[in-house]
């Protein structure tokens, strides 16, 4: 039978996926990789990093869903061929979590607490006199669905917030620059940086050295996008000399964080393991069951990746 869903992930739930997909829509044919059965049965597939040469195996493949919001592995694959559109995972719910998140990143440096942890297990009451809110600037890099989410979100706490994007945005509350122009502006008063890239061949190492020494000194960094958009070599070099004060890392160059990376032994360095938001099956099985139906109605799809910009 025609129109059947092939479920590939090595990291994700098929169980879960599967009972989620078929309280919506109970005729679904879902097969998971690697039994997909006959391959001219397949119309769409959800995947993360699916095998080299399994898309290309499919000759009635009509739509290609990632399972989450960055594409940069499934587009680094060769194998895929190009006449496919490809849309990603992206709720209200993961953009809640990871606004969630950045929240918890931003209160933490903003209220110091690393250094209270710190006194705390020393035994040490000491006071520092907190900052209000509207004095404290944040930034945030890339305003789409999680870093415009975390932008409102954060201004409604009173933050002093202003966001970086490729193109122009209009956010209420929140200072918007955008593209080359308007980097260094966006920099020059950003006392805590949220990058909040897709990883593309224009983010690469985007925060690199010239990006972080035009923060004022003793910024500080969270990263929850993706590691490449960040040069660790050169945040190490700014971490050690005092440039960047702290970071919150969630994402990295290589994961999982190789056991020897000097930011595991680092006092102003928090590590976590990709894991400030995820896509929960129940709620994001709405949209890959909408975009099935759209696909057979010959309608415009949701949450099209643009593979040219590579987001
Ligand atoms: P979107 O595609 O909705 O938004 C991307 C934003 O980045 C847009 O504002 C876009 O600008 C901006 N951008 C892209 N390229 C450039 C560039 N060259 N220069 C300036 N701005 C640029 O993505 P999401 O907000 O949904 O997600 C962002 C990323 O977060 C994902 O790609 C993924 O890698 C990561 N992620 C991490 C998770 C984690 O657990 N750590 C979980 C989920 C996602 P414009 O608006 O002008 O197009």
């Amino acid at each position: 039978m025609a129109g059947a869903l092939l479920f590939s992930s090595h990291l994700d739930d098929p169980v879960a996926w599967s009972a989620a997909l078929a309280a919506l829509m109970p005729e679904l044919d879902i097969r998971v990789s690697p039994e997909l059965g006959d391959p001219a049965e397949i119309e769409t597939a959800l995947v993360w990093r699916p095998p080299a040469g399994e898309m290309a195996a499919l000759p009635n493949l009509k739509l290609i869903i990632n399972l989450g919001a960055g594409v940069d592995p499934l587009l680094a694959d060769p194998t895929i061929p190009p006449h496919i559109p490809v849309a990603r995972l992206g709720d209200q719910f993961m953009a809640q979590m990871m606004t969630q998140f950045v929240t918890f990143a931003v209160l933490r440096h903003h209220r110091d607490i690393a250094m209270y942890e710190r006194q705390h297990r020393a035994g040490e009451w000491r006071y520092e006199l907190p900052i209000p809110s509207y004095e404290r600037r944040v930034g945030i890099m890339g305003l789409g669905l999680l870093g415009g989410t975390a932008a409102r979100t954060l201004a409604g706490l009173g933050f002093s917030v202003r966001g970086w994007a490729r193109s122009p945005h209009a956010i209420d509350g929140v200072e918007c620059f955008h593209g080359a122009a308007g980097f260094g502006d966006f920099l020059a008063k950003t006392d805590i940086l949220v990058v909040l890239l897709p990883l593309t061949k224009d983010t690469r190492h985007i925060v690199g050295r010239d990006a972080l020494y035009r923060l004022p000194r003793g910024a500080r960094l969270i990263n929850c996008g993706r590691g490449g958009t960040v040069d660790e070599d050169a945040l190490l070099t700014a971490l050690n000399d005092g440039q960047i004060s702290e970071a919150t890392l969630d994402v990295f160059e290589s994961e999982p964080l190789p056991k020897d990376h000097p930011f595991w032994g680092m006092e102003n360095v928090l590590c976590l393991p990709h894991t400030a938001s995820i896509a929960i099956p129940e709620i994001a099985a709405k949209d890959v069951v909408e975009n099935i139906r759209r696909v057979r109605a010959g309608e415009a799809l949701l949450n099209i990746v643009d593979r040219a910009k590579g987001y």
